[in-house]
């Protein structure tokens, strides 16, 4: 089962979460900590998000 990484855009904790590929399509990933439900996923390994490329 794949591990998502999230950040939370809120207060900036990141979590990480198991989830079923069928899971992940309808999940509504909420921070731990402040429970906000604006997280972003983050890609790990092959894809980092600079924001900035030039
Ligand atoms: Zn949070």
């Amino acid at each position: 089962m794949p591990i998502y990484d999230y950040m939370c855009l809120e207060c900036g904790h990141e979590f990480q979460r198991v989830e079923r590929i069928s899971e992940h399509e309808q999940a509504d990933p909420r921070c731990p900590k402040c429970e906000s439900a604006k997280v972003e996923r983050v890609l790990t390994g092959a894809f980092v998000k600079t924001g900035k490329k030039s």
